[in-house]
């Protein structure tokens, strides 16, 4: 076991399900503390745990570093990092702006931070608007480059080359790697976008806009000066050996006050009260589920706020939904302190193996991220018939208990998605 949870606010998280598990909660929250760091800490889960376990004062979680000697994909800081492209564009709107995933803007997995500067953003929508792109990679910030890099370093992940932190061109904002380039160079050409390294055909670089190099450092420095008054190292944007010692320390899933443009009460006030949904489904049935929502900032949510895929892809969308990744709106605005509820279904894809999905939704407003609500289901071809979730049982921690008996610990990324909000809320409150 290698992840460690903050501690404080309690709440459950639960690795990626084992093979026919059923676990349709990945995230609850329960009322009183329980410290729940994966499923393996604890024998059974939640047995022997009470709803009254001491929590260590000491707030714990997975750090950057604790990844340089274990897994493959960049997902795993990718909290920290939406942090860091957000803290850029806190300073200079123009310098880093998010595009939107669309049927043909595609991005293919979920440790692609789909932001660049406005310009190359808007000649890559210009492509997409006539055809199929798909983004394998294109904004990375300094914690995803140093893990690169140093696995990299150690011969793993058959990562051949690597830049040193600060220094990968995809830093640079004007990045990207496209899978299915070999149709579109004279297409991306046309819009400014230069085919032009040697060795590495996915690679497109858009030259006429700025090279931020060294904004993702300044922004990472920024933030931990912000949660560490006590420690402050200089904001000067290079990567140093101050830096590098704070970066290794620093939360994979991101600080508890995050960039300065979004309120941390817009930010970090979701409570997951329950996730009611099928936990196993036949393939390509369609399923609903019901997730019920606490509003603990001090901002309103309009009913306008979208829940959508956080990742930008899915298997599981559905006609319903208001686009490829965009589930449905909240309806009705749920006030500060109050409780709502968004019900959606989904579809689930023609598989021929039993196949668990781990799906992490986000809930946002314009551009801010108001909190987040993992979904989980195993698809399962032939089964007789679907298994409805237990409903009505918010608030009720042996749920959760029940929900989580299947799992080994997850050495899987998966095991870390823990729900970035109820994280930072914790550690934030017991400051
Ligand atoms: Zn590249």
């Amino acid at each position: 076991m290698r992840h460690h949870i903050a501690a404080g606010r309690s709440f459950a998280t639960f690795a990626k399900p084992a093979e026919g598990s059923a676990i349709s909660r990945l995230l609850r929250v329960v009322p009183t503390g329980v410290l729940l760091a994966g499923c393996s800490l604890l024998a059974g889960c939640l047995d022997g745990a009470s709803d009254d376990v001491e929590v260590s004062e000491t707030a714990q979680y997975a750090t950057v570093s604790s990844y340089t000697s274990s897994g493959c994909s960049t997902a795993v800081v990718i909290g920290l990092s939406k942090q860091i492209a957000d803290e850029i564009s806190c300073q200079s709107p123009t310098l880093l702006k998010r595009f939107e995933p669309t049927t043909r803007l595609q991005i293919t997995s979920s440790a692609v931070l789909p932001y660049l500067h406005s310009t190359a953003k808007t000649d890559l929508e210009a492509v997409a608007s006539t055809r199929t792109v798909q983004i394998n990679s294109a904004f990375r910030t300094l914690p995803q480059q140093y893990l690169l890099y140093r696995w990299y370093q150690q011969g793993r992940c058959g990562i051949t080359a690597a830049a040193t932190p600060g220094r990968s061109n995809h830093q640079s904002g004007r990045a990207i790697d496209v899978s299915n380039y070999s149709t579109l160079i004279s297409a991306m050409s046309a819009k400014g976008w230069a085919h032009d390294v040697p060795g590495d055909a996915v690679h497109f670089d858009h030259l006429s806009s700025p090279d931020i190099r060294g904004k993702d450092v300044l922004a990472f420095q920024r933030l931990w000066n912000r949660n560490h008054p006590a420690d402050k190292i200089a904001e000067d944007g290079a990567y140093g050996p101050q830096t590098e010692a704070r970066l290794k320390q620093a939360p994979a899933t991101g600080f508890a006050i995050g960039p300065t443009c979004m309120t941390p009460n817009m930010m970090f006030a979701v409570d997951v009260l329950s996730v009611d949904g099928p936990d196993r489904a036949q393939p390509q049935s369609r399923a609903h589920y019901r997730v019920t929502l606490q509003n603990n900032g001090q901002a309103d949510w309009p009913g306008t706020a979208v829940l959508r895929v956080a990742s930008g892809t899915t298997q599981l969308h559905d006609p319903s939904w208001i686009s490829p990744t965009e589930i449905s709106d909240l309806g009705a605005p749920i006030a500060a302190g109050t409780m709502g509820e968004i019900a959606f279904d989904i579809t689930t894809p023609a598989v021929t193996e039993e196949t668990p999905i781990f799906e992490q939704l986000e809930l946002s407003d314009g551009g801010s991220t108001i909190g987040t609500v993992n979904i989980a289901l195993t698809v399962v071809p032939g089964m007789e018939e679907p298994t409805s979730g237990e409903a009505d049982d918010q608030y009720d921690a042996q749920e959760v208990a029940g929900g989580c008996s299947a799992t080994g610990g997850g050495s899987s990324s998966t095991g870390v998605v823990l729900g970035l909000a109820l994280v930072a809320l914790a550690r934030r409150r017991r400051r």
